[in-house]
């Protein structure tokens, strides 16, 4: 294969990387015990995201927007279960995972599995953060942090416009707030 620059190289990876995402996420890849498969067909268009979404969910995963921070829905939530993408059921992070940071929006210090999530750079608003991204349909979720709990010392600050959650059945509550 020849390639034109570094940066077409690049592409290329991503794009095989991106491959890689689709099959594991598809019958063609072995699967994770507890992974599901998402229901939307993707790619969807700008129309088909504003049909599917509230208002405020398409700001926030298809725009890049953000919640205001303590109003979201699973800011103070503290059930047992799995936070997945309001865009398209990927599953993304897990209730025993979740910590109160106390910055007005739901944190966690792990994703459930690193290839259901996309770390990218972000320079928007004057600031250099790295953006958390669904791998699955391209949502924003929100940005990641290292400033978090162990055992991983990150904390993925996550709006709760773009997750729905399943509650774990039969599961105990956990503490309101663990801290
Ligand atoms: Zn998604």
């Amino acid at each position: 294969m020849y390639f034109h620059s570094f940066s077409h190289l690049s592409y290329c990876i991503h794009f095989l990387l991106w491959i890689g995402i689709a099959c594991t996420n598809s019958a063609c890849g072995q699967q994770p015990a507890s992974s599901k498969v998402a229901r939307v067909a993707l790619p969807l268009s700008e129309a088909e995201w504003k049909a599917r979404l509230s208002p405020e969910a398409f700001e926030v995963l298809r725009q890049k927007g953000t919640e205001r921070p303590y109003t979201g829905e699973y800011e103070d939530h503290w059930e047992a279960g799995v936070y997945v993408c309001k865009g398209c059921d990927s599953e993304l992070f897990k209730s025993d995972t979740k910590f109160d940071a106390g910055c007005g929006w739901p944190s966690f210090y792990q994703a459930i599995h690193k290839t259901g999530i996309r770390e990218v750079e972000d320079f928007s608003h004057g600031m250099h953060r790295i953006e958390v991204q669904c791998a699955n349909c391209g949502g924003h979720l929100g940005h990641v942090f290292p400033d978090g709990p162990q055992p991983t010392g990150l904390r993925y600050c996550i709006n709760s416009v773009s997750l729905g959650f399943r509650p774990t059945t039969n599961a105990k509550l956990k503490p309101k707030n663990p801290h």
